[in-house]
C-alpha cells in the first residue's frame, strides 16, 4: 500500500474554509442593518478629526449645522435617513455636487475645507426610498 498524497481533499477543504468565511461575513455584514437600522450616524471629520456626530436617527426631518475648514463655511443638512452639503464657500462645489448620501460608508468631501461628511454605522435598508421626490 502505498501512501499516496491526495491534493484534492485539502483543496476542496480550504475552498470549503474560505466559502463558509465569506457567507459569515455576508450575513455579518448583511444583517446589520437588520437589527440596528436606525442606527446609522453621520460623522463630520475636519482634517481627520471627527469634529461632530449626528444619530440620524435622532433627527424628525432635518438639522442644519456649519462647519468651517481652512477658512471655507459648508453648510451641512442631515436627515432621518442621510446628510448633505447644502452650500459652501470652496471654489470646487464638490461637497455640494454630492448631494445627499444615504448608504453607509458614503461621504460628501470637501477637499478644499478638508472636510468629510461620512455616513456610519448601520446599514440603511435597501426598501428606503434614497430621496422622496415632489
Ligand atoms: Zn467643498
Amino acid at each position: 500500500m502505498k501512501r499516496f498524497p491526495r491534493l484534492e481533499p485539502t483543496f476542496w477543504d480550504g475552498v470549503v474554509t474560505v466559502f463558509v468565511v465569506l457567507l459569515a461575513l455576508a450575513a455579518l455584514f448583511g444583517r446589520g442593518g437588520g437589527g440596528a437600522s436606525g442606527s446609522i450616524s453621520a460623522a463630520v471629520y475636519a482634517d481627520g478629526e471627527e469634529i461632530d456626530r449626528v444619530e440620524l436617527s435622532s433627527v424628525e426631518t432635518v438639522e442644519e449645522r456649519e462647519y468651517s475648514g481652512e477658512g471655507y463655511v459648508l453648510r451641512v443638512a442631515f436627515y432621518p435617513d442621510g446628510a448633505q452639503v447644502l452650500s459652501a464657500d470652496c471654489p470646487t462645489q464638490d461637497c455640494v455636487r454630492t448631494g445627499k448620501v444615504t448608504r453607509n460608508g458614503q461621504s460628501a468631501v470637501c477637499l478644499p475645507a478638508r472636510i468629510v461628511v461620512r455616513l456610519e454605522g448601520g446599514a440603511v435598508p435597501d426598501g428606503a426610498p434614497d430621496a422622496v421626490l415632489g
